[in-house]
């Protein structure tokens, strides 16, 4: 018998494994969508299970009472969902799919309305459309389709010959449902509104911490986690490691803010001397590593000499003391054969050959 510590422990796995029944069932293959695109293919499915779960049945009940035209709008109503649900499982494009869902939903609670559907119940399923209507369409589209929405719904419950006096309502039923709409409108539309300033507020967040995660901020340029994240991705790229000679003595003889000037200055050179496309990145202390893509390892090399170069030409000045500064470069080139920790490694090797060689020049394979 399992004791009490390891059901516990069981709980969330299988809680996990419902969850990831749930959305294979309503999304089908995720393995490409976004987590946004996933949530918003399972709510789509999830809005047209529950369309079909009270359509069909009314459907049915509908034909045993031998209202053949309800039965038939409710029945086909259900099979456009059903479909609907193996479409978007199958293709993922939500934004079409929402409106199989939501400009149905609308037709049919006019066609309740009007008729009064199953017993004369039919209005009371007209408070699930805000809520439907706003998360598939956002606020603003959201609201303009609900005051339309609005607006042909009082015209059918008072300017026609609907089913409210068939079924003997009281006369102010038809003003308290509209009024009751509206406020349903209201406070949903107040929802949308909150959710979605807290949905651009995370958003803007968690630009910014991604922003301050992969770059450096002495430089501006990536950092290691930055350009790491960036080469990962790719399948070629010339790794061009740059770093700093004699830097302590910068440090030394002008001071730590000389230095980081210094730094500063050199990564400008860099960012302005390099190809589009390339990128650049602060490696750590004083090193820089920079990639190219889609050029011969000459071209590298010669992207490489280039930046030497005008650093090498540049004169620093900070606070009125002047001072030049050279580089040393490793270039290694990584590909299918090479993978990007070992072109690292080689141009890190090819940087320490540059190093013990004299400095100011550029090694590679
Ligand atoms: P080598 O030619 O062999 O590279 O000599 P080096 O002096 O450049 O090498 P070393 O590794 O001995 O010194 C690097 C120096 O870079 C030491 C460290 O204080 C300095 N440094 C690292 N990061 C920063 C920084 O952000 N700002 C400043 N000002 N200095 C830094
Ligand atoms: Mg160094
Ligand atoms: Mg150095």
């Amino acid at each position: 018998m399992p004791d009490k510590d390891s059901t516990v422990l069981q709980r969330p796995t299988s809680l996990k494994a419902k969850l990831n029944f749930i959305t294979r069932f309503y999304v089908g293959d995720v393995s490409k969508l976004s987590s946004d695109d996933i949530r918003r293919v399972l709510i789509i499915n999830l809005f047209a299970s529950v369309g079909i779960l009270f359509t069909f049945p009314l459907g049915i009940a509908s034909f045993f009472q031998g209202k053949l035209m309800l039965g038939t709008v409710l029945l086909s109503t259900a099979f456009l969902y059903a479909a609907n649900h193996l479409y978007l499982r199958r293709t993922h494009h939500h934004a079409v799919s929402g409106n199989f869902v939501i400009y149905p939903l609308y037709a049919l609670m006019l066609y309740l309305i009007y008729t009064g559907g199953v017993n004369g119940t039919g209005h009371v399923w007209l408070f699930c459309v805000p809520a439907v209507a706003l998360f598939l369409h956002g606020l603003k589209k959201g609201l303009i389709e609900l005051a339309i929405f609005t607006l042909v719904l009082t015209a059918l419950m008072f300017c026609t010959d609907n089913h409210f006096l068939e079924f003997g309502y009281h006369p102010s039923l038809k003003s308290r449902i509209l009024f009751a709409f509206a406020v349903v409108v209201f406070l949903s539309g107040i929802y949308e509104f909150s959710m979605s300033r807290f949905n651009d507020e995370l958003k803007r967040t968690s630009a910014k911490l991604k922003l301050v995660a992969y770059t450096d901020m002495l430089t501006n340029l990536l950092n290691r986690r930055g350009i790491y994240q960036k080469l990962e991705e790719r399948q070629q790229a010339h790794l061009l490691l740059a770093d700093v000679d004699f830097f302590k003595r910068i440090n030394d003889e002008y001071g730590h803010d000389a230095g980081d000037y210094a730094l500063e200055k050199i990564a400008q050179i860099m960012a302005s001397g390099l190809p589009k496309g390339a990128l650049s990145s602060r490696w750590g202390g004083e090193e820089f590593l920079l990639a190219v893509f889609d050029c011969s390892s000459h071209e590298a090399y010669q992207i490489a000499e280039s930046i030497r170069h005008q650093v090498a030409d540049y004169e620093f000045n900070y606070m009125d003391q002047h001072f030049r500064i050279t580089l040393s470069f490793g270039i290694a080139t990584m590909n299918e054969t090479v993978s990007l920790r070992e072109a690292i490694t080689l141009a890190d090797s090819h940087l320490y050959n540059a190093k013990r060689a004299g400095r100011n020049q550029t090694r590679n394979d």
